[in-house]
C-alpha cells in the first residue's frame, strides 16, 4: 500500500475505532463485536509501525482507550492503569514470548496464566490496610471514583486480614451469570432494558449512583495484581503476589497456572477454550504474564500495555456475515422452520454456512432481510442462531423475507395450528420431508435408539424405496443392505442385529418414537407411568389420560387423536406384524421416600441431568420440564435459567447439589445408579 493510501485507510480506522470505543465504553454499546474491533486495531497498528511519520495525535493505539464519565468524581491514580496487547493466534504467543526469551538470552522464561475475566478493571487503594478508594480504569491516568459502590461488592474485603498494609490492588469487577440471569429476568417482568452481556451489566452496575442497587446486583471481583507501597513487601514474582492477595483476604481466581515456557500457557488456553463455558463468569481470553518482577521492570511498556503481558482472546463466539437467501426446512411435524444460508464464516473453530430462524415470527422480530449482515452465535449451542442485524450496514439492495406459501417439499398448503405461530405443511401422510425427518427421529438416541442407522442411511433407503415408513426398518434384511453401495458382509450384519435388538424398544421409548404432537420424551414417560401397554394406551379416553398429572386436555386430545388416525392405526398394525414388541421395564424404584413429589432441573451441574434423573426417578419421584404450583424441588445448578426465578416466585423449594444429595443421601448416590 502507498502512503497516500496508507494515509486514507489509517484516517477512516481511526474514525471508525474511535466511535466503536466510544459507543462501547460510554453507552455499553458494541456495534461490532470485539473479534472485528480488534481486527481493525490490529490492521491500524501494522500500519502505524510501517508509517510512523502518519501516527494521529487522537489514534487509538495511543490511549488506555476509554473515557471519563462526568457522573462520579474523577480520581487520579496513584498507578498508572494499562490495557493489555492481544492475540487470536498461539503462534503469535510464541513469538511473542521468542522476543522476550532472545532478548534475556534464556531458552525458558516462566509466565503465569490466568483467565481473562469479561469485567472492569478496577483500582482499589488499602491505606494502613483499609479501603479508602475504588476507581475503575477511566482512561489509565484519571479514573471515577466509585468507593460507595466497591463497598458494596461482598468479595471486596473492606479490611485486609494483615495489619499496615498500604497497596494499591488491581482486579476485574464482574458479573457472575447466576446475578446477570437473575438480573436481567427481573428487567424482562418489568418490562426494562435488558443487558446483552455480562461485562455491560457489570458497567451499568457499578455506574449507578445509589450503591443499594449495586449490593443487589450480585457482583463480584478477583485480584490480578497489586503494587506496595513498601517496596520491600512486594514479593519477587507475579505468582507470589496473588498467593499474597489471597492470604489478605481478596479473590483471586483458582484458575490460575504457573507454566515453564508458553507451550504450557498454550496447554492452558486450550484447556479453558471449553471449560470456560462451565464456569459461572464470562471469560474472553488468558492473560499471560512474565512472572519473574525483575525481568518485567525491564520489559517496561509501551504506550497503552504492559510488555510483559498479552492476552490471548478464544476465538469469538460471534461473528458477523451476509445472509445470502432462506432455506425452508420442514420439520417431522410438518413444522417449517427458516433456514438462513449464510457467507461462510470462521466461527468456534468451524465454517458456518447455515443458521436457524426458527419461526417466521422470529424473522419479523429480527426485522432481517435478504442481503443483510446478521450477527450469529454459537455458544454451547450445535446449531448457531442469528442474533442480530447490523441495520447500520444496509445499503438499499435488501429485500424482505416472506413466508412460503406453499410446502417447499410436497407443495400442499400450508396451515397455523390455533394458538401457534408456526407454519406446518398440512399433508400428513405423504411429505417425503416429513417422512424422512419422523423415521430420522424415531430411530435417533432420543426415541428408539437403532445403532449404525443414521440420517444418511435413512435417505438412501427411502431413496432406494427400501422403506417408506418407521415400521419397514423392520422389514429390511441383510441382502438389502448389501445392495446398497458401501455395505459389506460384516456393516450389513451389525445393522440387522442391532434392528433386531430394537425389536422389544422400552414402552417410553417407542411411544416418543411415535412422533405424537406434544409428546416428547419426558410426556411419554409421564403416560407409561400410568399405562402399562401399547394397548392400553391406545385405548385410553381423554378423561383417562388428561387425569395424569402434568398432562393436561391439550396433550391428551393430541394422543387421542394420534391413536384414532387410520394410517397410524394401520402402521401399528404393521409394527405388530413385523414382530415389533414395545415392554415396559422393571421399574427400579429403589425407595418411595420421594413418591409423588416433582422435581424440575435447571442450570449446569456437576454431573449429566440423565444422572440427577435417574436418581429422581428411582425414589419414585418424577421430573418435569416446567414449574408450577405443583413442583416439589428445583434443583438449581450454575448459571440457573428463568425456572429458577419462576420457582423463587411462587416459592417452590429451590435445592443446590449439595442440599439434593442431603435429601437424597440415605437412599442412592450417583455410583448406586451408574452401575
Ligand atoms: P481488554 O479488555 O482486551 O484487556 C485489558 C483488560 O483485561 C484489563 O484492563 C483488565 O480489565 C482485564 N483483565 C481481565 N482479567 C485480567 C487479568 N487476569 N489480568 C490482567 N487484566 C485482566 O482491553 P481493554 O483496553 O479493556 O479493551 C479493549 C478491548 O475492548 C478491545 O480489544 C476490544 O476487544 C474491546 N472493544 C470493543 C469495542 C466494540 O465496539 N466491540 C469497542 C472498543 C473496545
Amino acid at each position: 500500500m502507498d502512503k497516500n493510501t496508507a494515509k486514507n485507510r489509517i484516517d477512516v480506522l481511526i474514525e471508525l475505532l474511535n466511535k466503536y470505543s466510544r459507543l462501547y465504553y460510554t453507552q455499553d454499546i458494541s456495534e461490532v463485536s470485539d473479534y472485528e474491533y480488534d481486527l481493525l486495531y490490529s490492521e491500524l497498528k501494522s500500519l502505524e509501525e510501517k508509517y510512523p511519520s502518519l501516527i494521529r495525535e487522537d489514534s487509538p493505539t495511543k490511549r488506555v482507550g476509554d473515557k471519563v464519565l462526568n457522573s462520579f468524581e474523577q480520581h487520579t491514580h496513584k498507578n498508572r492503569l494499562y490495557s493489555l496487547d492481544n492475540t487470536y493466534s498461539y503462534d503469535e504467543l510464541r513469538h511473542w514470548y521468542k522476543k522476550i526469551c532472545d532478548e534475556f538470552q534464556k531458552n525458558d522464561i516462566e509466565l503465569v496464566a490466568e483467565l481473562k475475566i469479561d469485567g472492569l478493571a478496577v483500582s482499589l487503594i488499602y491505606e494502613n490496610s483499609l479501603l479508602k478508594v475504588g476507581s475503575t480504569r477511566g482512561n489509565g491516568v484519571v479514573g471515577e471514583n466509585i468507593t460507595a459502590n466497591i463497598r458494596a461488592i461482598n468479595a471486596i474485603p473492606l479490611s485486609l486480614s494483615e495489619k499496615g498494609v498500604s497497596v494499591d490492588v488491581r482486579g476485574e469487577v464482574y458479573m457472575p451469570y447466576k446475578s446477570f440471569n437473575k438480573l436481567n429476568e427481573t428487567a424482562k417482568l418489568k418490562e426494562q432494558k435488558i443487558f446483552a452481556n455480562p461485562r455491560n451489566a457489570a458497567a451499568g452496575t457499578l455506574r449507578q449512583l445509589d450503591s443499594k442497587i449495586v449490593a443487589s446486583r450480585g457482583l463480584s471481583m478477583f485480584s490480578y495484581a497489586a503494587i506496595f507501597d513498601d517496596e520491600k513487601v512486594q514479593p519477587k514474582t507475579h505468582f507470589d503476589t496473588l498467593k499474597l492477595l489471597a492470604k489478605y483476604g481478596l479473590v483471586t481466581n483458582p484458575n490460575t497456572r504457573l507454566c515453564k515456557n508458553v507451550e504450557e500457557v498454550i496447554d492452558f488456553c486450550v484447556e479453558f477454550e471449553t471449560k470456560r463455558f462451565e464456569l459461572d463468569y464470562a471469560t474472553d481470553g488468558v492473560v499471560v504474564k512474565v512472572n519473574d518482577f525483575a525481568i518485567q521492570n525491564a520489559l517496561g511498556y509501551t504506550a497503552k500495555s504492559p510488555k510483559w503481558a498479552t492476552a490471548f482472546k478464544f476465538p469469538p463466539e460471534e461473528m458477523t456475515t451476509k445472509l445470502l437467501r432462506i432455506e425452508n426446512s420442514v420439520g417431522k411435524t410438518g413444522a417449517i422452520t427458516p433456514v438462513a444460508i449464510l457467507e461462510p464464516v470462521s466461527l468456534g473453530g468451524s465454517i458456518v454456512k447455515r443458521a436457524s430462524l426458527h419461526n417466521y415470527d422470529e424473522v419479523k422480530r429480527l426485522g432481517v432481510m435478504i442481503g443483510d449482515y446478521v450477527r450469529i452465535k454459537k455458544a454451547a449451542e450445535i446449531i448457531p442462531k442469528v442474533v442480530q442485524v447490523e441495520i447500520q450496514k444496509r445499503d438499499g439492495t435488501q429485500t424482505p423475507i416472506e413466508p412460503p406459501k406453499e410446502c417447499p417439499i410436497c407443495h400442499s398448503s400450508l396451515v397455523i395450528p390455533e394458538g401457534e405461530v408456526n407454519l406446518y405443511c398440512s399433508n400428513k401422510e405423504s411429505c417425503e420431508a416429513q417422512t424422512e425427518a419422523k423415521i430420522q427421529f424415531f430411530v435417533s438416541k432420543n426415541a428408539v435408539d437403532i445403532d449404525g442407522i443414521g440420517s444418511q442411511l435413512v435417505k438412501t433407503l427411502l431413496e432406494t424405496g427400501l422403506i417408506r415408513d418407521e415400521a419397514d426398518i423392520f422389514a429390511l434384511t441383510k441382502e438389502d443392505l448389501l445392495g446398497l453401495e458401501g455395505f459389506q458382509e460384516k456393516s450389513a450384519s451389525n445393522i440387522i442385529g442391532s434392528i433386531q435388538k430394537a425389536k422389544t424398544p422400552a414402552l417410553s421409548s417407542f411411544l416418543t418414537g411415535l412422533n405424537i404432537k406434544h409428546v416428547g420424551k419426558e410426556t411419554a414417560e409421564l403416560i407409561t407411568n400410568n399405562f402399562d401397554t401399547l394397548e392400553a394406551i391406545k385405548c385410553a379416553s381423554v378423561g383417562e389420560l388428561s387425569s395424569i398429572d402434568g398432562l393436561g386436555d391439550k396433550i391428551a386430545i393430541a394422543v387421542v387423536d394420534w391413536f384414532n388416525e387410520p394410517s397410524n392405526i394401520k402402521l401399528l398394525e404393521k409394527f405388530k406384524l413385523l414382530g415389533v414388541e414395545p415392554q415396559k421395564p422393571e421399574k427400579s424404584v429403589v425407595s418411595d421416600k420421594l413418591a409423588g413429589k416433582t422435581f424440575v432441573i435447571t442450570g449446569t451441574l456437576s454431573k449429566p441431568r440423565a444422572d440427577f434423573e435417574k436418581i429422581i426417578k428411582s425414589m419414585g419421584a418424577k421430573t418435569s420440564s416446567a414449574v408450577s404450583k405443583n413442583t416439589s424441588y428445583v434443583l438449581a445448578g450454575d448459571s440457573p435459567g428463568s425456572k429458577l426465578l419462576k420457582a423463587q416466585t411462587l416459592g417452590v423449594k429451590i435445592l443446590n447439589e449439595d442440599e439434593f444429595f442431603v435429601l437424597t443421601s440415605d437412599i442412592v448416590n450417583f455410583d448406586d445408579t451408574n452401575s
